[in-house]
């Protein structure tokens, strides 16, 4: 393994004509490298404007597959294939074809973080940045399953009064942080904001002052005159807050028990070493039949188009 990591990832980007894509939950010394660091919205249009050859996903596989639906002629690295989304997993293809064949006047709305599959079965994708806005552009009168995650649909109900048929999917980090422990925490630090992702437990999300993606989360500390700030989602985004404003204090809301698991497992298997060995050995890479690409592509297209 070369000594100057930084330097050697730097030469092999030249080299493939790479770009580094990584999402704000990788570990500090990976957004460091990063050419983009963004959420989801953010990295899908990076993967969709890009003219790079190769593109190197410092995220988890479902990330790197919309990458790939978006490109099929280009090569996407993926550092550990390993690297899932307890989210995605919650919503099985033919269980999700089932419920959705219950559903058979509905329009699927389908939260990114899902597979290609889901994606493919859905005729609109959302990110927790625009999903508001696009359930608001949609009919009336047009009945909606949103998956996979109950609780951003939850959200999305409340803030348009829409009522949806709600996929009882969860990521495992978001549905972590204690109720009891931010009141605590709050009861500490008087002058200090609760903000949290829209993927939290409704009982995390009643005690927050602002709510957004993780986008709008860094962009909301930065525009606060707040110095003092409680987070509820997973601790990766911190290292940008704290980079945009130093004199400010985050603190990571924390987990029911005594462990890390408010840090997302399946984005830390990312490692600077893996990054490197990928772009070295091209590969692992992201590989999806065509016939899932073409059927996943087009509502993420519409989703870039209406967003
Ligand atoms: S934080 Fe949750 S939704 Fe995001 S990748 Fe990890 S498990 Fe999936």
């Amino acid at each position: 393994m070369p000594q100057d990591l930084f330097g050697a990832i730097a030469d092999l980007k030249q080299e493939l004509n790479a770009i580094v894509l990584a999402h704000y939950y990788q570990d500090p010394d990976i957004q460091d490298i990063a050419d983009y660091i963004g959420d989801s919205l953010g990295l899908s249009r990076q993967a969709a404007e890009t003219d790079a050859a190769v593109i190197v996903f410092a995220g988890v596989h479902f990330m790197a597959e919309t990458a790939k639906i978006l490109n099929p002629d280009k090569l996407v690295l993926l550092p550990d294939l390993e690297a899932g989304c307890s989210l995605a997993d919650s919503c099985p293809p033919a269980e999700f074809a089932a419920f959705k064949a219950a559903h058979p006047d509905h329009m699927v709305v389908s939260y990114i973080n899902c597979t290609a599959e889901i994606k493919a079965m859905s005729d609109l994708i959302c990110t927790s940045s625009n999903a508001v806005k696009l359930v608001q552009q949609l009919p009336a009168d047009q009945p909606i399953i949103f998956a996979p995650d109950r609780n951003l649909g939850r959200y999305v109900m409340e803030q348009t009064g829409r009522d949806m048929v709600l996929w009882q999917g969860s990521c495992m980090v978001h549905e972590t942080f204690s109720e009891r422990k931010i009141v605590e925490l709050q009861v500490q630090h008087p002058d200090a904001e609760v903000i949290a992702h829209p993927e939290c437990e409704p009982a995390v999300l009643r005690h927050a002052q602002f709510i957004g993606s993780t986008t709008a989360l860094l962009k909301y500390v930065q525009g606060s005159d707040r110095t003092s700030f409680i987070i509820a989602t997973e601790p990766g985004i911190i290292h940008q807050m704290q980079k945009a404003t130093p004199h400010k204090h985050f603190i990571p809301a924390p987990p029911m028990n005594q462990c890390a698991c408010n840090e997302c497992p399946h984005m830390r298997l990312n490692t600077l070493e893996k990054l490197y060995l990928c772009m070295k050995h091209r590969t692992p890479e992201i590989t999806l039949p065509e016939d899932i690409r073409v059927a996943a592509l087009r509502p993420i297209q519409r989703m870039l188009e209406l967003s």
